[in-house]
């Protein structure tokens, strides 16, 4: 995603769709970034973050926008949330430029991960269910538009963390009571899963560490590319971590500091499918 909006110019508009607080980094880039979300306090949390950046409160299937304003629409775990899907999807196909992209990340809806975390909050927010397939016809067909690169996005399971407040509403009530136990209860589970789940993985060649993927659209001829996942996830902040970039593991790489948030995880060597 980085190399996408890297490539636009400041004449050029990204729509954050789905943004909640922002969904990527936007301080790092030179284009026209507007954050759109149905909930007013995530934009508020924007605007205090990069006051530069433009934020409208609005359903993402009616979006107060002219016909082909955005260069690039990014939704960044948010498909998922949407309702009216296909009104969204077909919203997009309007505002978009004709050469304009598209990047989504969604988790897959029938993998372990998503499964887990829908069983552990109740949902989690999460309405729509898909398969890789359905997702990339669903997209093709109501935005017109082909997908010209992915790749899997792997688990970090962060939600396993002990609740904060403002998670336990969104608890179903036994949960709230194990919310009670202390913060080491919670660790010890995340890392367990975390490990054994890339270890069977490993051993099997299954794809069961993936959380889901992220998908490349672009109106253009090019043939299909499958990028390499990132399979060190960060347990602490989710941030993912190409293995090459992790040069503070020694040689006999077992556990890494996290550039991102400095914390300790376990580190896995890549496969074919992974960096
Ligand atoms: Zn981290």
């Amino acid at each position: 995603m980085d190399e996408w909006l890297s490539k636009l110019n400041a004449n050029q508009r990204v729509l954050d769709l789905g943004s909640g607080s922002g969904s990527f980094d936007y301080s790092h880039y030179v284009c026209s970034i507007v954050a759109v979300d149905n909930d007013f306090n995530s934009l508020t949390r924007v605007l205090k973050t990069i006051p530069s950046v433009s934020t409208v409160k609005s359903e993402s299937h009616h979006l107060p926008f002219k016909d082909r304003t955005f260069s690039l629409v990014v939704c960044n775990s948010s498909l998922e949330h949407f309702p009216q899907i296909n009104d969204t999807l077909a919203e997009i196909g309007r505002i978009l430029t004709v050469d304009g992209a598209l990047v989504i990340t969604v988790p897959n809806g029938y993998g372990f991960d998503d499964n887990l975390y829908r069983f552990l909050l109740e949902g989690g927010g999460h309405v729509n269910r898909f398969k890789f397939d359905q997702v990339v016809d669903l997209v093709r067909e109501l935005v017109n538009i082909r997908l010209v690169q992915w790749h899997g996005l792997y688990s970090s399971y962060i939600y396993l963390k002990k609740p904060s407040p403002n998670v336990l509403p969104y608890l179903l009530p036994r949960f709230r009571r194990l919310a009670r136990l202390p913060a080491w209860v919670f660790q010890a589970t995340q890392f367990t899963i975390y490990v054994l789940i890339r270890l069977i993985a490993g051993l099997t060649d299954q794809e069961i560490a993936l959380y889901g993927w992220a998908l490349y659209f672009r109106r253009s001829n090019e043939s299909l590319k499958r990028l390499s996942g990132w399979i060190n996830v960060c347990m602490h902040c989710g941030a993912g971590h190409p293995a090459a970039s992790l040069t503070n593991a020694r040689r006999a790489r077992t556990f890494y500091r996290c550039p991102s948030c400095k914390k300790l995880n376990p580190y896995f060597k890549p496969s074919a499918t992974t960096a």
